[in-house]
């Protein structure tokens, strides 16, 4: 069986129809997903649709691209939310410097606030980096909290390293199968404890049905790539990364 670690269940074109998007996962073999906040009322969104499947878990908190229409006391509303029983991470959080809609110097203190929140609460972090990679680590190291995935990994292997160093896991989406040998050097050097699955649906559907929405159900095709780039058996990567997701969400 996989984990679909990181998806957006409450986005419009999964939300209407997820009776269906969990049903047709579990038929590929896709059995738990945890489907993932960006803000204050996705992630209670998040909260209810992990309240209304058993193969669902959710995780909370405020993406970078929209720290700018949070409310006064947001931390408190997060911290009463990390509190529910499915919640297993807070995310996503982190940089990202590639978007350009909200302000580098706010992005930042949201993340400094979230990682405390997280040590507070005793949770994981689901960190977004997008062109921030050194700001991530200082940040990271300022708090020495490293208990944490960079979700949809995209930076170099030189930069997986110095986070692998660092005790961090590295998530794949599908962004895996278009062919980017960077991609391909920095998922070679990560080991399988420290890998996990992602589909991101929404969003970065897998090859060959790149131009259709994502869904979890595609979790396999991504498998099916790394275990090509690793030259491993696919029932490898399957059991690994799903070992190794189980105990980092403690699902
Ligand atoms: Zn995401």
């Amino acid at each position: 069986m996989y984990i679909d670690t990181h998806c957006h269940l409450d986005c419009s074109p999964l939300y209407a129809r997820r009776h269906e998007v969990i049903e047709q996962a579990k038929a590929s073999g896709v059995e738990q997903i945890i489907t993932i906040g960006t803000d204050l009322q996705s992630s209670q969104t998040s909260i209810e649709i992990a309240d209304e499947f058993p193969a669902v878990f959710a995780a909370v908190g405020i993406h970078p691209t929209e720290v700018n229409h949070c409310p006064k006391g947001w931390q408190e509303e997060l911290v009463d939310l990390s509190k529910h029983p499915k919640v297993k991470a807070i995310g996503e959080i982190g940089l990202d410097y590639y978007w350009q809609t909200t302000k580098p110097a706010e992005q930042q203190q949201f993340l400094h606030e979230q990682i405390e929140i997280a040590k507070e609460v005793k949770l994981p972090l689901i960190l977004h980096n997008r062109r921030a990679d050194s700001d991530i680590k200082s940040i990271l190291t300022e708090h020495g909290y490293y208990r944490g995935v960079l979700h949809c990994y995209s930076s170099d292997e030189y930069f997986a390293q110095e986070m692998l160093d660092l005790g961090l896991y590295i998530s794949f989406t599908g962004s895996i199968t278009y062919g980017s040998k960077r991609l391909q050097r920095a998922l070679s050097i990560i080991p399988i404890n420290r890998l996990m699955l992602e589909t991101d649906a929404p969003y970065i559907t897998p090859e060959p049905y790149k131009k259709s929405t994502n869904e979890p159900k595609y979790i396999p095709l991504i498998a099916a790539k790394i275990a090509e780039i690793k030259n491993l058996p696919c029932q490898n990567i399957e059991e690994g990364t799903t070992q190794t997701a189980r105990e980092f969400f403690n699902i």
